[in-house]
C-alpha cells in the first residue's frame, strides 16, 4: 500500500538571511535527489540539527531519517517490511509504511562525518550501480555546499574581528575617545565637508593644568583616572555633531563642525567650566582640577587648512596658560605670541 504522508508545517531553522539562502541550496539538492532516484523524498539532515532543513511536505522523512543510526557508508534497505531493523520501525510497520530507505554520510574537509543525504520512499524499489554513483555524486554536491557554509561562517568571523579592530585601532585604550590618528582623520574630513558646505569649522585644543603634579602627589594610576573623568566631562560639554580626541598625554582635540567663533568659545567656555565645576573625588582626596584650552576658527583664519587651524589653537592654549591657566584664549589673526 502507497500512503502519502500529511503535510506538516514546520517552521524554517532560522531566519538569519545567509542561513536561508543556503537552506535555499539544500532544498534545491534535495529537489534534485527526489528527480534522480524517482523518490518521495530526498532528505539532507545534519549532525548539527539547527543547519538541518527540511520544508512541512517532508517532515514526517525527516523524522524518520533522524530516528536512524549514522551511517559509515552508503547503506541501502530495499524493502524495509523485510530488513531486520528496520521492519519493526513504528513507521515501517506502521503510517506512513515507508519501504525503501538508502542513506550515505555527508562528510566535512577533515572526513568527519557530519550529516547524510537520504532517499526515502513508500514502495521497495531496487538501487543500481548508476543509482549507488549518482548517490555519491549528489553526497559531494552537498558537501560542497557544506564547506562553502563554514567558509562563509569564517569569512563573517573574521569580517567581525575586523571590525572590531579597526574599532580598537580608532580608540584611545585608556580614555575611550578617538585616538590622535582618529581625531585628526575626522579633521581632515570636517574641514573638506565644512568648506564644502561654506561652513564654518572650529577646533579646541584642552589641556589639563598642573597634571604633572597630580601624578607627582597622587601616583600615576590616579593621574589615570583623572583623565577618564576629564573626559566625561569634556565630552558632556560637545555639541552632537562634535568631535574630541585624545592629542596628546594630557591635551585633548574636539572638532566642532559648522561652529563659528563665538559658538567654539561658548563650547570651550562650557567645557572648562565642567571641569572646574567641582572636585573630583581621588581615592580619599577631593582635587581640584581645571583645564586651559585654545580655539580656533576658520572664519577668522578663512585661508588656513586644518593643521595650520590646530596650530593657531595650540597657539591659543599658550596663551591661556600664561594668562594664569583655568581659562578660555580665542586664536586671532592680530595675536601676539
Ligand atoms: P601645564 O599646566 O603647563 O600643562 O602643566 P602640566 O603639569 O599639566 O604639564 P606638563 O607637560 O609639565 O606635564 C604633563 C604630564 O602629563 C606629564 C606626564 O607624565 C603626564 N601624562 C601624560 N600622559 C599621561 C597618562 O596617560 N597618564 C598619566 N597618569 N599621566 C600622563
Ligand atoms: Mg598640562
Ligand atoms: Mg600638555
Amino acid at each position: 500500500m502507497t500512503t502519502t504522508p500529511k503535510s506538516v508545517a514546520v517552521p524554517v531553522a532560522t531566519d538569519d538571511a545567509d542561513a536561508l539562502a543556503s537552506d535555499a541550496q539544500l532544498l534545491r539538492i534535495q529537489r534534485i535527489g527526489e528527480r534522480l532516484f524517482n523518490v518521495a523524498h530526498c532528505v539532507v539532515t545534519f549532525a548539527d540539527a539547527s543547519s538541518g532543513f527540511h520544508d512541512g511536505r517532508q517532515a514526517v522523512a525527516h523524522e524518520f531519517c533522524r530516528s536512524l543510526a549514522e551511517v559509515e557508508m552508503l547503506t541501502v534497505v530495499q524493502d524495509a517490511s523485510a530488513d531486520p531493523l528496520l521492519a519493526t520501525h513504528p513507521m515501517v510497520s506502521g503510517e506512513p509504511r515507508i519501504r525503501f530507505h538508502a542513506s550515505s554520510p555527508i562528510r566535512d574537509a577533515g572526513k568527519a562525518i557530519v550529516g547524510a543525504v537520504h532517499l526515502v520512499d513508500y514502495r521497495a524499489r531496487s538501487f543500481s550501480e548508476i543509482d549507488r554513483r549518482a548517490m555519491a555524486d549528489l553526497v559531494g554536491i552537498a558537501e560542497r555546499e557544506l564547506h562553502v557554509r563554514s567558509l562563509n561562517a569564517i569569512q563573517l568571523d573574521l569580517e567581525k574581528k575586523n571590525k572590531t579592530l579597526r574599532r580598537k585601532s580608532l580608540i584611545d585604550p585608556l580614555i575611550g575617545t578617538w585616538n590622535r590618528g582618529a581625531i585628526m582623520r575626522i579633521l581632515g574630513i570636517e574641514s573638506v565637508r565644512c568648506e564644502k558646505a561654506g561652513q564654518p569649522l572650529s577646533v579646541i585644543v584642552v589641556d589639563l593644568d598642573f597634571f604633572k603634579k597630580i601624578n607627582d602627589t597622587y601616583g600615576h594610576p590616579a593621574g589615570d583616572a583623572v583623565l577618564v573623568k576629564v573626559t566625561s566631562r569634556l565630552r558632556s560639554s560637545i555639541r552632537r555633531q562634535d568631535s574630541v580626541g585624545r592629542y596628546g598625554g594630557e591635551e585633548f582635540l574636539a572638532v566642532l563642525p559648522g561652529a563659528s567663533q563665538q559658538e567654539a568659545q561658548a563650547i570651550a567656555e562650557r567645557m572648562r567650566a565642567a571641569v572646574a565645576s567641582e572636585p573630583e573625588l581621588i581615592g580619599e582626596a577631593l582635587v581640584n582640577l581645571t583645564v586651559s584650552a585654545g580655539v580656533a576658527s576658520s572664519d577668522l583664519f578663512p585661508a588656513a587648512g586644518a593643521d595650520e587651524l590646530i596650530g593657531h589653537a595650540d597657539r591659543a592654549l599658550y596663551a591661556a596658560k600664561d594668562a594664569g591657566r583655568n581659562c578660555v584664549k580665542q586664536a586671532r589673526p592680530d595675536m601676539q605670541f
